[in-house]
């Protein structure tokens, strides 16, 4: 039997794992169900699943039937957990989930936010630990799985990662949407930030830093395309002109059980299946052209800049603080202001990577030309 601990259990990422979880009972030990704040929900989980431990990340609930995070880092240091996921959502997640480098044997890690901003720092801390870093969004985790199989990278001469297209792909006047049809993705059932990102193409922008890390891509091997229906997901261009186009259907239980190494139901039908891959709109979704220039201009910095503005964004459009169309103008307007690149220290290490996160959190939004 395995051991398992899944950690942001209570969102959506969660529940595909605990959906894979169900039924492979018999494969694993749960050790452990963890989420941010949401008791109720965990609670709740705790009487269907029956974890060994449940508790919650954040350090301002006080429970006292909840062990902490920090003695749950501690109770497993010593005696390694062989599969942890991690599902928590946001930038916020990044010192725990350096912690979980230090209990895990393999990370299954779907948290972007921390690659991105964690970066090579992040990566080379995984080696230090031991730790089998096992990506999961669903472009990396077939990038991934082809590199490790056909053990050809350096016959590797592109990498597309795909775009639905997100719920305004076709429509026109989309600066004041709702919040309720900016969640509504076609193709995805996800938690409301990717969803608000990948209306936008912020999400696929974050996927481009977050593959460039990953596997250490220079800029010119990685691309974006749009494939509406979601079935592919990545295209290894090979040098030798044969193309792999990497389809599974659009579910996050098929990333998250080949990375435990169990089987999935989810057999794809593509024989009535029309797809055809797109250049994206950069007319009509102008942050695919920030991204690429975040990559070639601006680096590890350019992008923990991006992921932090686009985050406070998110929440702001959550809260009726701005409208949908203003999180895109004042990401490239703020953007058009070099001055913001002034964070001069070197990013060595977390505590460097915590500083330019705060240095990012209070950088001025620019809304207007
Ligand atoms: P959800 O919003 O559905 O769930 C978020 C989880 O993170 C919850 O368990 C939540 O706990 C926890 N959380 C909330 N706030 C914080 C915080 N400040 N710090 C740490 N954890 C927090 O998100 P998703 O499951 O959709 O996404 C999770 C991650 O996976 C994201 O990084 C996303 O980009 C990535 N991802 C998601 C995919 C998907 O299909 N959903 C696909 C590919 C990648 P609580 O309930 O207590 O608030
Ligand atoms: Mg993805």
């Amino acid at each position: 039997m395995k051991t398992l601990a899944i950690i942001g259990s209570t969102g959506s990422i969660g529940k595909s794992t605990l959906n894979v979880f169900k039924k492979n009972k018999n494969k694993f030990q749960l050790l452990c169900l963890a989420a941010h704040s949401n008791l109720k929900k965990l609670n709740y989980q705790k009487k269907i699943f029956k974890p060994k431990n449940i508790f919650l990340i954040n350090n301002n609930i006080n429970n006292k039937r909840l062990i902490t995070a920090e003695l749950f880092i501690k109770k497993y240091k010593k005696k390694k957990i062989d599969y942890v996921i991690s599902g928590l959502s946001g930038f916020e997640a990044i010192n725990f989930n350096f912690e979980l480098l230090k209990i895990s044997k393999n990370l299954l890690i779907a948290n972007k936010e921390t690659i991105i901003c964690g970066g090579e720092i992040f990566i080379n801390f995984a080696k230090k630990n031991n730790c089998k870093l096992l990506p999961i969004d669903s472009e990396h985790h077939c990038i991934d799985f082809f590199i490790n199989n056909f053990k050809s990278k350096n016959l590797i001469k592109k990498y597309y990662i795909t775009a639905s297209g997100g719920p305004f792909y076709d429509k026109k006047n989309i600066y004041n949407q709702t919040i309720k049809n900016v969640l509504k993705h076609p193709t995805w059932k996800m938690g409301k930030k990717i969803s608000i990102d990948s209306s936008n193409f912020a999400n696929k922008v974050l996927e481009l830093f977050e593959a460039k890390i990953l596997f250490k891509l220079s800029n010119k091997e990685i691309d974006v395309r749009v494939e509406k229906s979601s079935n592919v997901h990545a295209i290894i261009e090979l040098t030798n002109n044969l193309v792999f186009p990497i389809m599974h259907t659009a579910k996050m239980e098929i990333p998250i059980s080949n990375a435990l190494n169990l089987k999935n139901n989810f057999k794809i039908n593509f024989d009535d299946k029309k797809f055809s891959l797109l250049l994206p709109n950069k007319k009509k979704f102008p942050l695919i052209n920030l991204g690429f220039e975040i990559l070639s201009k601006y680096d590890h910095i350019g992008m923990i800049i991006f992921t932090v503005i686009n985050e406070k964004l998110g929440k702001m459009f959550l809260k009726n603080e701005i409208k949908y169309g203003d999180i895109v103008k004042i990401l490239i307007n703020t953007f058009k202001n070099k001055k913001i690149f002034k964070f001069k220290s070197n990013i060595r290490n977390l505590n460097d990577i915590n500083k330019a996160i705060n240095y990012a959190k209070k950088i001025e939004l620019c809304l207007k030309k």
